[in-house]
């Protein structure tokens, strides 16, 4: 038996200004890696490709790997960088397989095609159309026909923190290699309906979805093979973002059909607890102080949730407004993770550690497309660390896995430590502090450009949350995002 199995994951928020070229797909060079190298990245990490490689280790199969592609989201991935993987993925599959195993994201625009994930599929369908296809997608995929009509088995994360990308891999590998084994006919149903959820309101620890991915298991636990509710990611101004379902039985299509409607019909349901409520930063910040003054001694950190601008929903990370609002306020025994800016960390590198040094900080990018340019803030302090950013995640989020930050610096100004780094790192796990010499558990405050992803490694240092909205393109204000390409009539813009 022989699996090919490869990675492309990439969540394009259409509103970014950062670019993504090949070069962004891959923490460990200039391409990502290919064959042996990618099979050394992943295999034993909580990634679906390495669930992938486990599986296929234990059925004894052989493996073509031909790219493992991720980069951190960011705009329209460019033509050339599509075509770099999936040329690699279809010649793999032009080789000869018994079947397909693909860890994808599910929400890549390309300058092309909305559908990145469809137009790969498509592309594999015309070469081998009988080949069985086994895809992993993200709880932020935005569910196109393509991509439901040439796969075989769909699985999608059911937790967000995404921590069971693996457990993920497990469930749409398993249901292929059943049906290699002849033990299972997996038959999908998938559906849409027109609701955009914000982000902020789709932790799965949270109701609605709570609810709603419990259902998902329970299913399975009732046999399905797999079934998944995708939130979308809706900072793509594209038609089909938003919340779909996919239900994969073992050959029983009526079954399939009801359980995706009940699926579809319950998050319907819920549509307006997915609405999130903002509240002005000027409340936030009064209000964070006051939580600080409040806590007991021994307590962990107020965490001030910069929400606008997470690189890891295409944010710049490098908007100035919740920091600038830190620094305005006098908070102290403050740690800010992270400022984007590779300019400032080369000066801090060159002035190097110990140097008082004063500089323009962040705003560097222009974000056009919600009418805004980039703000830098004159900073002043001393360089208390460089290192260049390598770590591994600790988990429980993609535990295993390399980040590479670029050269990063600390800056203290005496009441702020800011973490300024060179490569787009979102901080999910521990051990983004550990490698900058930070511990957060004992600072006052600790700032993190993020959204719901750091409560997988870092919810349980915080003594209480504070939703910051900042400025940037992840922003949750849909007013401020000009919506021209996605179907409508769509909850929460339409009354419906
Ligand atoms: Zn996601």
């Amino acid at each position: 038996m022989k699996l090919v199995i490869a990675q492309m994951k990439h969540e394009t928020n259409t509103y970014s200004p950062v670019p993504t070229p090949i070069g962004r797909f891959s923490s460990l060079g200039p391409l990502p890696p290919e064959g042996e190298e990618a099979i050394r990245a992943y295999r034993g990490t909580g990634s679906a490709l390495g669930a992938f490689l486990q599986l296929a280790e234990e059925a004894g199969a052989e493996v073509d790997v031909p790219i493992a592609a991720s980069a951190w989201p960011s705009g329209h991935v460019e033509d050339a960088a599509f075509e770099h993987i999936a040329s690699r993925i279809c010649a793999a599959v032009a080789r000869g397989c018994d079947a397909v195993l693909l860890d994808l994201h599910g929400a890549m625009v390309t300058q092309s095609h909305e559908d990145g994930e469809g137009e790969l599929l498509r592309r594999i369908r015309a070469i081998a159309p009988d080949v069985p296809i086994g895809v992993a997608l993200d709880m932020h995929t935005n569910l196109y026909d393509g991509m439901a009509q040439c796969a075989t088995a769909i699985a999608g994360y059911q937790t967000y923190p995404h921590v069971d990308m693996h457990g993920t891999g497990l469930r749409a590998g398993r249901a292929i290699l059943a049906q290699l084994a002849g033990k299972a006919r997996p038959t999908m149903a998938w559906g849409r309906q027109p609701m955009l959820p914000h982000v902020m309101r789709q932790g799965s620890d949270d109701s609605p979805n709570k609810e709603i991915q419990a259902r998902c298991k329970a299913m399975e636990a009732q046999g399905a093979l797999s079934a998944s509710v995708f939130v979308g990611f809706p900072n793509a101004d594209i038609e089909f973002a938003g919340l779909s379902a996919v239900v994969v039985t073992d050959g029983d299509e009526a079954l399939a059909r009801r359980w995706c409607d009940e699926l579809l019909a319950m998050a319907w349901a819920a549509r307006e607890q997915f609405v999130y409520r903002i509240e002005p930063l000027a409340e936030s910040m009064a209000r964070a102080q006051a939580l600080a003054v409040a806590k007991p001694p021994g307590a962990g950190p107020v965490v001030l949730l910069d929400h606008s601008d997470n690189c890891a929903s295409g944010g710049t990370m490098d908007t100035m407004t919740v920091l600038g609002a830190i620094l305005d306020a006098g908070l102290e025994d403050v740690a800010a993770f992270a400022i984007f800016d590779p300019e400032a960390a080369q000066a801090m590198q060159q002035a190097g550690i110990g140097a008082e040094i004063t500089l323009s900080l962040g705003g560097k990018l222009d974000m056009p497309a919600i009418g805004l340019k980039g703000q830098p803030r004159t900073v002043s302090g001393r360089v208390k660390l460089l290192c260049d950013g390598q770590f591994r995640n600790q988990g429980p989020m993609a535990a295993g896995e390399h980040n590479d930050m670029g050269l990063t610096a600390v800056l203290d100004t005496g009441k702020v430590e800011i973490v300024v780094i060179s490569n787009h790192v979102e901080p999910h796990d521990l051990a983004a502090f550990t490698a900058v010499g930070i511990a957060p558990q004992r600072k006052r405050f600790v700032m993190l450009k993020s959204r719901v992803h750091w409560r997988a490694g870092l919810r349980a240092l915080a003594h209480a949350v504070v939703e910051c909205a900042g400025t940037g393109v992840c922003t949750s204000d849909y007013d401020l995002l000009a919506f021209q390409h996605v179907r409508r009539p769509i909850y929460p813009l339409d009354k419906l």
